[in-house]
């Protein structure tokens, strides 16, 4: 890097999903290996389309919030999506995953609602960049999930949902100690922007009606609580506040109730 060039640097958040990879990435350059990439992209893409639709049918964006760019692309094996919030940046993998690509979107979908969305409402004033000797700007993220006094509501009801408690329970109570080497995984999804990021995804998967909610569900329920979503009976109470902060600022489009073939003549 050449002196004076301003380089940002802001905490990146990652998602590091629980057996992640279903493929191998090994390059394959016969003919059938590049039909099979060139499948695999479209499927990305496809998916990736699907949770932004799904999202914009669910979000009601406030006016001035900043664009993001969008990248669908090698990461890091561990790694299925991030999102920089200095660069306004999001990155997904094209890499199969489970659940589905539509849920690691709709993840880092809040983890810019947390860090810009909910921190330009919620925060006081952008903390101020830090400029260090050779030309170097820091720019110190901001997580409203951990600091936000209107999130105070929504951190109790996760605190108190099974999967906290076990999660947290396993590095605490030594009675279930969590797998060897998992240590440092679940102080990282139990962190409060991790748990924004999951309880933002699954929420919005669930208001929208959308299959993507019962497939999450699906998929959770035999790698629980590894896999750092939440079962469908424990869910509730966390998404309900996940709505009222949502809700408390317009930033949900109205429920559309479905109308049904059949009238009520009670
Ligand atoms: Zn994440």
């Amino acid at each position: 890097m050449r002196r004076g060039q301003i380089r940002f640097f802001s905490l990146v958040a990652v998602l590091c999903f629980l057996a992640a990879a279903l493929s191998s990435p090994l390059i394959d350059n016969t003919q059938q290996g590049v039909d099979a990439q060139a499948a695999r992209a479209r499927k990305a893409q496809a998916e990736v389309r699907a949770a932004i639709e799904l999202l914009n049918s669910q979000i009601a964006w406030p006016k001035d919030a900043p664009s993001v760019s969008l990248e669908i692309g090698d990461l890091p094996d561990s790694v299925n999506g991030q999102y920089n919030s200095a660069l306004q940046q999001m990155h997904v993998t094209g890499r199969p995953v489970e659940p589905s690509l539509q849920l690691t979107l709709l993840h880092e979908a809040g983890h810019y609602f947390d860090m810009k969305i909910m921190a330009d409402a919620f925060l006081p004033k952008p903390l101020p960049l830090l400029s260090l000797p050779g030309g170097i700007t820091l720019m110190p993220a901001q997580f409203s999930s951990r600091e936000a006094k209107e999130l105070q509501a929504w951190r109790k009801a996760v605190r108190a949902s099974k999967l906290y408690q076990s999660l947290r329970g396993m590095l605490t109570n030594g009675k279930t100690p969590p797998p060897s080497g998992l240590t440092h995984f679940i102080l990282y999804v139990t962190s409060d922007e991790e748990m924004w990021a999951r309880s933002f995804a699954q929420t919005i998967a669930a208001r929208s009606g959308s299959a993507l909610s019962q497939q999450t569900f699906d998929f959770v329920k035999p790698r629980w609580p590894l896999a750092g979503y939440w079962n469908a009976d424990d869910f509730g109470p966390v998404s309900d506040e996940v709505i009222k902060v949502l809700e408390s600022r317009g930033w949900l489009h109205p429920l559309k109730l479905k109308t049904s073939a059949a009238t009520d003549r009670n």
